[in-house]
């Protein structure tokens, strides 16, 4: 997954596709809420805004960090809201945005920044500055290449950046008393497991070469609607317990569970774990950097299940259609369920000094932001006829424009990305006694 996402040598977003095509838009393979309406981006920037407002209003010291930014789209709807609240927009130090892809970095460069600004390279990335401001923007590879300092207030958003992420992929299988336990040569553990009885054990799923004359189905696609070739690849489960099996089920209590369940199959994101600990860190403090007031906040946006281990999600996504995530390596964008319970997992234990509110659904999330009001208002805007003068049918269609794309951010139907996609937040601890807006709570100021 990360080979075919993220690899130099022709990934997904590294290059893998055609020059003349896009990942994003009507024309490409996938389409993002904030590529849908300007209104998603805007209310994401309100929350951070009403939190910076029920942090005291810190003077400077804040960061804007946005992981997985595409075309920058997002924190371009983000600057351009907080350009209105002065005070803020004066205390952000910088902008850091971490993209693995030249190419995406690019674009958000041209769009943040302006195509004439020049990108300059240094020790930490690549730096240029926002287009309303004198503010820095820099751009890295990874979370880990951000300077962590225990004296700023990070602001952190990950907007479909989660489900990328590679995945590790298990199911728990039977192994008979008689059969020696196929294990990873040479695994002490695993041989010392030998029983008389039959033992439950993990087996991870592993790619495999799809053997000659084999036909397959398209995962979701019933046999009658089969149009794409036989991948040159498969999920397979390993019939010997690799490394990963040995350890990384058994890492958490909800994985370790199943394990009674013949047949039961998880999805672990370990990179998942380790950006989130990364966010705790920076907004709480860790061990190793202690922080004397926890400050900042991250709001993470994707879909998957609100309290389940996810299963069998992988998939590939090309043109709009869901696709073998095989069908063409690095050519085919390819995604899991996000594990939010996991994501919350991870936060709390990389620091004492958050909590984690949520996930809630992204149609409840919205609205307590207040989509119906703003949506109404762009639509009002552009509709509205001059004083005197009839609407113009070309001013009413991109009203009713307006109008659908919101809606279609908090619709709940299948078609609709209001019950699919779950908001998380990661804040300061605080003993639970403010809860933040969007997740049942008010403004504080
Ligand atoms: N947030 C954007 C884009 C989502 S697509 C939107 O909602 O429109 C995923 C983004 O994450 C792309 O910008 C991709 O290049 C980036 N990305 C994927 N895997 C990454 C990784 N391992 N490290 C850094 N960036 C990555």
């Amino acid at each position: 997954m990360r080979m075919c996402l993220t690899s130099d040598v022709g990934g997904y977003y590294t290059g893998g596709i055609e020059k003349d095509r896009d990942q994003f838009g009507r024309k490409g393979d996938f389409i993002t809420s904030p590529e849908i309406s300007q209104v998603f981006g805007e209310l994401i920037g309100i929350w951070f805004v009403a939190e910076w407002m029920s942090q005291g209003q810190p003077k400077r010291g804040v960061e804007l960090i946005e992981v997985g930014p595409g075309r920058g789209t997002l924190m371009d709807d983000i600057l351009r809201t907080i350009r209105n609240f002065k005070d803020m927009a004066n205390s952000i130090d910088a902008v850091y945005m971490v993209e693995a892809s030249k190419e995406l970095r690019a674009t958000q460069k041209d769009l943040l920044c302006g195509h004439d600004a020049v990108m300059k390279e240094s020790k930490e990335g690549y730096h240029s500055q926002c287009k309303y401001s004198d503010i820095p923007i820099v751009w890295a590879e990874t979370i880990k290449a951000i300077p962590q300092n225990p004296s700023k207030t990070p602001f952190i958003v990950a907007h479909e950046f989660f489900d990328a992420l590679p995945i590790h992929a298990f199911q728990v299988v039977e192994v008979p008393p008689t059969q020696h336990p196929a294990t990873a040569s040479g695994s002490p553990r695993a041989a010392s497991s030998n029983t008389k009885t039959t033992t439950l054990q993990w087996r991870e799923m592993v790619v495999s070469p799809t053997p000659a004359g084999a036909t397959h189905q398209t995962l979701g696609t019933p046999p009658s609607e089969q149009r794409d070739p036989v991948p040159e690849f498969q999920l397979t489960r390993s019939p010997a317990a690799t490394r990963h099996a040995l350890y990384v089920p058994e890492s958490s209590p909800r994985y370790r569970a199943l394990r009674s369940t013949p047949g039961a199959l998880i999805e672990v994101c370990p990179d998942a774990a380790l950006y989130a600990s990364d966010f705790a860190a920076r907004i709480g403090g860790s061990p190793r950097h202690p922080k004397a007031r926890p400050s900042g906040a991250a709001l993470v946006l994707d879909y998957g299940p609100a309290d389940t281990v996810p299963a069998n999600s992988l998939r590939g996504i090309s043109r709009h259609r869901r696709v073998s995530p095989f069908a063409a390596p690095g050519r085919v964008d390819l995604s899991a369920d996000v594990d939010f319970v996991a994501v919350a997992e991870a936060a709390t234990r990389a620091s004492d000094g958050v909590e984690v509110h949520g996930p809630v659904d992204q149609a409840a999330f919205l609205e307590a932001m207040g989509i119906r009001q703003r949506g109404e208002m762009l639509a009002r805007r552009v509709a509205g006829p001059a004083p005197g003068a009839a609407p113009e049918p070309e001013q009413e269609q991109r009203a009713r424009d307006i109008e659908r794309a919101w809606k279609r951010l908090v619709d709940r139907g299948p078609d609709g990305m209001g019950k699919t996609y779950k908001a998380l937040a990661i804040l300061p601890e605080n003993a639970g006694k403010r809860r933040p807006v969007g997740f049942g709570g008010d403004v504080a100021v």
